[in-house]
């Protein structure tokens, strides 16, 4: 596949490139589906960290088409990690359902970073959905016990049937994709009416609910931008 302009612009901020090697292929779901990849000496080359992901480069009819996917229990010693992938009707959701073991993707690195807050906080708040799951759990993994409310928006109900690697303290809510999403907007503005002290705010979801949780805790609540990260996983089209 021709590598566009974009993947020229991300190797000259530094973007490193990597060969991923698919070398399991499983449909969790009929909303999900994993692979387990090699990463071509991605583990070796950077540290990992909650929530980190990858640039895959797809190919669409010959084009190049990038797309965000997250490292899934990234495991150092064997270089080796885990994609899963929310279906859906899109040229990377349709390349992982019919990707088989041997399949090679291109990957490029740049952009990830995500740190866990100092001090720890006094309550983890998580707006997410299918697609940013992957993260979810990771961040989950990496707070341990810390009291934490994670909303899940779902489109169907066999989503919510997806794994969630919450601990004892830690709530679930399950939120219907009702209204483009404003419905998870209303839901978070309602169980958060005032802004909780020493909190730190995790939220990614679809683009435009994504930015009207974040104005509701930036401009709502008057919550500090260091307490709250933010960052669009897709866009309703
Ligand atoms: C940092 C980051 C990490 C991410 N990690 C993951 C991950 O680990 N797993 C994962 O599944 N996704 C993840 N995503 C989201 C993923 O990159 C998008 O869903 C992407 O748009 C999928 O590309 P596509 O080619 O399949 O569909 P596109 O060509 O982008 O879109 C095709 C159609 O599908 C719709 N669509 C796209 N994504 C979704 C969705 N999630 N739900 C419903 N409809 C959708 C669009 O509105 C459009 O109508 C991540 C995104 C970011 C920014």
């Amino acid at each position: 596949m021709k590598r566009s302009w974009g993947a020229l612009v991300l190797k000259a901020m530094g973007g490193r490139d990597f060969r991923l090697t698919v070398l399991d292929s499983e449909r969790v779901s009929n909303t999900l589906h994993r692979l387990h990849v090699d990463g071509g000496g991605l583990l070796t080359a950077v540290d990992v960290h909650p929530t980190m992901w990858i640039r895959l480069w797809f190919d669409n009819g010959g084009r190049p088409h990038q797309r965000a996917y997250t490292l899934v229990d990234p495991d150092p010693t064997t270089g080796r990690f885990h994609l899963e992938f929310a279906l859906h009707d899109g040229c990377a959701a349709r390349w992982a359902g019919s990707a088989a073991p041997g399949d090679t993707i291109h990957a490029t690195l740049q952009g990830s970073a995500f740190t866990l807050p100092d001090p720890t906080p006094s309550h983890l708040y998580v707006v997410g959905d299918s697609s940013s799951l992957p993260a979810v759990n990771s961040l989950l993994d990496a707070v341990g016990d810390l009291p934490a409310t994670i909303w899940l928006e779902y489109a169907t109900d066999d989503e919510k049937g997806l794994t969630h690697r919450t601990r004892t303290g830690q709530e679930v809510v399950w939120v219907p994709r009702l209204d483009d999403g404003r419905h998870l907007v209303e839901t978070v503005q309602a169980a958060l009416p005032v802004a909780v002290d020493g909190a730190y705010h995790w939220v990614a979801c679809e683009a435009g609910t994504t930015r009207a949780v974040a104005r509701h805790l930036r401009r709502g609540l008057g919550v500090p931008r260091h307490q709250i990260s933010a960052l669009g996983y897709w866009n309703a089209r």
